[in-house]
């Protein structure tokens, strides 16, 4: 599972900086979703080998009336959710009294926590620290985040318990044991005859399904139409966690996990009150999922939220399908609308299957279990490296690359690089310095080449003289 990451402390110390350089984004989530405070933000990092989810939970100003009641409900929740805290200080300003507040709130927590000590540039680091060891911490790290100072060194920190699980599955010569991955497969070297059995292997497990989407999309309507139906199995699932809910299930002869992030079965019936929404639990649920449903409501425009979990999707390079939910009792003059709404702003993901539903009466259920399949099979299917070679050699002979400082960049061959997402690796001299414009077009000619229904490709260009 995806570690969660906290930014905690005070405004001005340096949160944003620190979850820009953490995140490399300018467009992170940002959690403008009822009942959330719009200055909380949302990223996925990669930092060496490490992928995290990192929130800047905005500004707790302890300085008024007890801290309790000035952490947003929120903000709680994001401390609740995530494994590890980073609370950050400011080494110029000293300690405040504010400083000390959130201190006493996270000590009554249990959650990793640890002490950065941010702006240590150009000052005694050291004295600037001497203060802060008064909030009782065991660890301090010292930190410029504006110049990436002490930012990899904490991170190696507070990650490590992360790596760790990790690399469980490599035995003490660090060969891989367990293939239940793509990554695993690919990394293991294995026979051409070999790695075909283990991808058949794996395109038999169960494919795990987030349903997600903004609140009040029609999530949980979905779900229990889903669990109710009954040509659907459900088999028993694990006690209630604060993450999601896994729901394993089988329908004609395809095993699933449904990934609930709508609370559903934590509810005693329908009509208890809905849990609170929870950007980090649809995270992690898009991270550990293959196939990503993402709900639209017909009845409302297409938010910014939608494109911001869509987003965030497919930058995880997770497989997508479209439902377009509360299709009944539309007029089609309504319908007419909200379709060319959708060719105009989700034009940029014409690889996903889009589908109308109603969750309320099960109409256009019963399809969306077609291209959920079709989308895993195709993020899962192996790709001979001839035929990736062929097919980067015929988008050459219909259109050269272009001259790179006076020379003609040339493409070799390519192979695949990994699965759901696909990754098709080409190699070839001066690749890297390819226009963006000569990227897009391979990147096209692979998909439509491939056919390749309800998943992004990738392609990573290596470099050889
Ligand atoms: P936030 O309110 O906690 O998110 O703080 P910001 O990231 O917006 O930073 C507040 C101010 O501190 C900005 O002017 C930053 O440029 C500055 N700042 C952040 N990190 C550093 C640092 O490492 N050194 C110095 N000197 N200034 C920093
Ligand atoms: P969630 O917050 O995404 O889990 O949304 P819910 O499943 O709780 O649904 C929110 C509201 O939309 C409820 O009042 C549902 O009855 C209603 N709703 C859900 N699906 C449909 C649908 O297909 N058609 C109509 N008309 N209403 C729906």
């Amino acid at each position: 599972m995806i570690p969660v990451v906290a930014l905690v402390g005070r405004p001005n110390v340096g949160k944003s900086t620190l979850f820009n350089r953490l995140t490399r984004t300018r467009d992170a989530l940002v959690a403008d979703f009822p009942g959330l405070t719009r200055d909380r933000k949302y990223g996925k990092a990669e930092l060496e080998e490490h992928e995290f989810i990192v929130i800047d939970t905005g500004g707790i100003d302890g300085t008024e009336e007890g801290v309790e009641t000035k952490m947003a409900e929120q903000s709680l929740a994001a401390i609740e959710e995530a494994d590890v805290v980073l609370f950050m200080v400011d080494g110029r300003a000293g300690l405040t009294p504010a400083d000390e507040g959130i201190a006493k709130h996270l000590r009554s927590r249990e959650k990793p926590t640890f002490l950065v000590v941010n702006k240590v540039d150009g000052i005694d680091a050291d004295s600037a620290c001497a203060d802060f060891w008064k909030l009782g911490v065991d660890e301090m790290f010292q930190m410029a985040a504006a110049q990436n100072r002490g930012v990899t060194a904490l991170m190696e920190r507070a990650l490590a318990p992360f790596a760790e699980s990790l690399k469980a599955s490599e035995d003490e010569d660090g060969d891989i044991v367990e293939l239940d991955s793509v990554e695993d497969i690919e990394k293991a070297n294995l026979s051409e005859e070999d790695a075909e059995a283990a991808y058949k292997r794996l395109q038999e497990q169960p494919i795990k399904l987030a349903i997600i989407g903004r609140p009040n999309v029609g999530k949980s309507t979905l779900t229990n139409r889903i669990l109710g139906e009954e040509r659907v199995v459900v088999y028993d699932m694990p006690g209630t966690t604060r993450d999601s809910i896994y729901i394993p299930m089988e329908r004609d002869g395809q095993e699933y996990v449904l990934i609930d992030t709508a609370g559903i079965r934590r509810r005693k019936n329908m009509h208890q009150a809905v849990e609170k929404f929870s950007v980090i639990q649809t995270l992690k649920a898009v991270e550990d999922a293959n196939v990503v449903l993402l709900i639209i409501d017909a009845r409302e425009n297409i938010s910014d939220q939608d494109l911001s979990l869509l987003g965030y999707a497919l930058n995880a390079g997770r497989s997508l399908v479209i439902a377009v939910n509360k299709w009944d009792g539309l007029d089609n003059e309504v319908k007419e609308r909200v379709k060319s709404e959708l060719d105009r702003r989700l034009g940029f993901v014409d690889f996903a299957r889009i589908h109308f539903i109603s969750a309320l009466h099960g109409t256009g259920v019963g399809h969306l279990y077609e291209s959920v399949q079709e989308a895993y099979q195709s993020a899962t299917k192996r790709i001979s490296t001839s035929m990736l070679t062929r097919i980067m050699q015929m988008a050459q002979d219909d259109h050269q690359p272009p001259m790179v400082r006076g020379r003609r960049v040339k493409l070799k061959y390519a192979h695949a690089g990994g699965y759901n997402p696909p990754i098709v690796v080409v190699h070839g001299n001066l690749v890297n310095e390819l226009p963006g414009s000569y990227k897009r077009y391979l990147m096209n000619y692979y998909r439509k080449s491939l056919e390749m229904m309800g998943t992004p490709i990738r392609i990573h260009f290596q470099s050889s003289e």
